[in-house]
């Protein structure tokens, strides 16, 4: 039996195939090639590959998300036999004599770039379908599989580490669990596996190797544990718990539809987190009664160039109407840190978490907050949409943040283009500085919204993505829970409220603490949702001074 031991981050038992996330590398070389037939018919069966697999998108498209992306796969598909595009491509082979590869990866980037320096902007906008369409041949050419998965069946994913922007290429029906050498449980591949309900570990160290790739596993993503060749009594453990799980689930989905109220009376706002439309058939299966936090970024994230004004729209559009009236708190874009996205042209910095990231990033370009502004508010229209902005840490930011809205707002309104007045605005408390300025942040918005991962990183100096802290990084610390409290005497001391929607508040053994503090909404994963009503259900929620709050 072969046992590895790194941290569990999401629960759940699996057992199925070892499978090593392969990284495409795209920092391709120039070969001289012999036959060049062969290389020209390489890149015809990689354009026909790439096309159908298109159609095949843009047709599930139709389907799922709506005309509008489905006509932008069709595009797509018909671009891979553009003739100039294809004469491009067989020109620089005839020119270079050179492989596939190059060829293809040349003649896009040429393309590419001609496009982005087009003065039209939807011209311009082009440049982002080149790179896309370019790299789904390349994939093709390489072997590279769609989904990131080149298997039948469905695998426990082995990895150092997923950045966002990959976990978004993965055919997730493929994934059973995720298992990373590297990782946190605040990392973004953690808080994306508790999303969906995929168990997860992460850290398990050298000993997970890609000599395993292939060996059947169970995977226990709550005690941490990857064991291969089990014994008996060992698979007689898993087969128990996992019975147990199943059970577990059945009793869990009993908690559907009753309310989020404690013995004593007090409702609590069971809300969800998100990171892109999709995500809200989890929110409404595990039945949330709102979204505390959709993670815009990702949208950003998912794009090779800055996403329309457009597209946003459509998407905070679906999630909007798709809650029924229920609240949907979107986030500004909050990029930075670990989430990087390429064509933002971040400067390198040696200390990224505390570099320009989140409202930074926005602040300091307003075309781009502009944009997302716009495309929140004109969402607004068909929904309870909220905005809320993240790593606030001072008055002047939200001040200035407002003006961007109101701004937005007098536009949309002198273009007669419908929105809600009274859409709610929100600050992220993720700093300690925000602590320290509560009261007058209090003044300024609607709500608080607690920002967890960050707030024990930036409280005590610990870096949410190192998985080596260990102890260190405690979100217990009575720092971390008397910040709490702070904020939330005061939001209430102005009739604000505050919730949480860091990875903390799905933590059942600080509930009774939550109740203490006084917080109103938790926001947590939609697989957490069940769990934490039935916690909320069986709870009495006394609350109390900072003095006397037990941490
Ligand atoms: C947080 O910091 O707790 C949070 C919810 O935001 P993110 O994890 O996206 O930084
Ligand atoms: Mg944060």
């Amino acid at each position: 039996m072969v046992l590895i031991q790194g941290k569990g981050v999401s629960k759940g038992v699996v057992r199925g195939p070892l499978y090593f996330f392969q990284r495409p590398n795209y920092d391709i070389p120039k070969t001289k090639v012999a036959d060049l037939d062969a290389e020209k018919a390489r890149v015809v069966e990689a354009r026909e590959k790439s096309s159908a697999q298109l159609y095949v998108l843009a047709d599930k498209c139709r389907e799922e998300a709506g005309e509008e992306s489905a006509v932008l796969f069709e595009t797509h598909a018909m671009f891979c036999d553009d003739d100039d595009y294809v004469e491009a491509i067989e020109t620089m082979l005839n020119d270079e004599s050179c492989n596939a590869e190059y060829a293809v990866k040349e003649a896009g980037e040429q393309f590419a770039a001609m496009f982005a320096a087009m003065d039209d902007a939807y011209m311009r906008a082009r440049s982002a379908d080149v790179k896309d369409v370019t790299q789904r041949i390349l994939n093709n050419l390489m072997g590279i599989a769609e989904g990131g998965i080149d298997s039948e069946e469905p695998v426990i994913l082995c990895a150092d580490d997923l950045a966002p922007s990959e976990t978004l290429q993965l055919d997730k029906s493929k994934i059973l669990g995720f298992a990373l050498t590297a990782g946190s449980s605040n990392g973004h591949t953690a808080i994306l596996a508790r999303t969906m309900g995929i168990p997860a570990i992460c850290g398990l160290g050298a000993e997970l190797k890609e000599t395993l790739q292939g060996r059947m596993a169970y995977l226990d993503g709550e005690t941490g544990k990857v064991v291969l060749d089990p014994d008996n009594l060992t698979i007689q453990t898993f087969k128990d718990k996992m019975e147990k799980q199943k059970k577990f689930k059945e009793l869990m989905a009993e908690m559907k539809g009753k309310e989020d109220v404690t013995l004593d009376g007090r409702h609590i706002n069971v809300y969800c987190n998100i990171g892109n439309p999709d995500d809200v058939t989890a929110v409404k299966n595990n039945d949330g009664q709102g979204i505390g936090l959709f993670r815009s970024e990702f949208l950003y994230l998912a794009e090779t160039d800055y996403p329309s004004e457009e597209k946003q729209f459509q998407a905070y559009k679906k999630v909007a109407a798709a809650m029924d009236g229920k609240r949907v708190i979107i986030r500004t874009l909050d990029i930075g840190a670990d989430k990087q996205v390429e064509y933002f042209h971040l400067k390198k910095e040696e200390n990224p978490a505390m570099g320009v990231r989140a409202i930074r990033i926005c602040l300091n370009n307003p075309d781009v907050f502009r944009t997302q502004l716009r495309a929140l508010y004109r969402a607004s229209a068909y929904g309870k949409v909220a905005i809320m902005f993240p790593m606030i840490t001072s008055v002047w930011e939200v001040k200035e943040c407002k003006r961007a809205c109101e701004k937005v707002m007098a536009e949309l309104k002198a273009e007669g283009i419908p929105f809600n007045e009274e859409t709610e605005i929100g600050i992220m408390i993720e700093t300690p500085a925000s602590i320290f300025v509560a009261p007058e942040l209090a003044e300024e918005v609607d709500f608080f919204s607690v920002g967890t991962n960050d707030l024990t990183q930036y409280t005590l100096a610990c870096d949410r993505q190192a998985n080596d802290l260990g102890k260190f990084f405690d979100a217990h610390h009575p720092a971390v829970l008397r910040a709490l409290k702070m904020a939330a005497d005061a939001a209430h001391e102005k009739g604000k409220w505050i919730g949480i929607c860091g990875e903390l508040g799905a933590d059942l053994s600080l509930l009774e603490t939550f109740l203490a503090i006084g917080i109103d909404e938790l926001s947590v994963s939609p697989s957490a949702v069940l769990p934490l009503r039935d916690a909320i259900r069986k709870s009495i929620a006394k609350t109390c001074t900072l003095d006397a709050l037990k941490c």
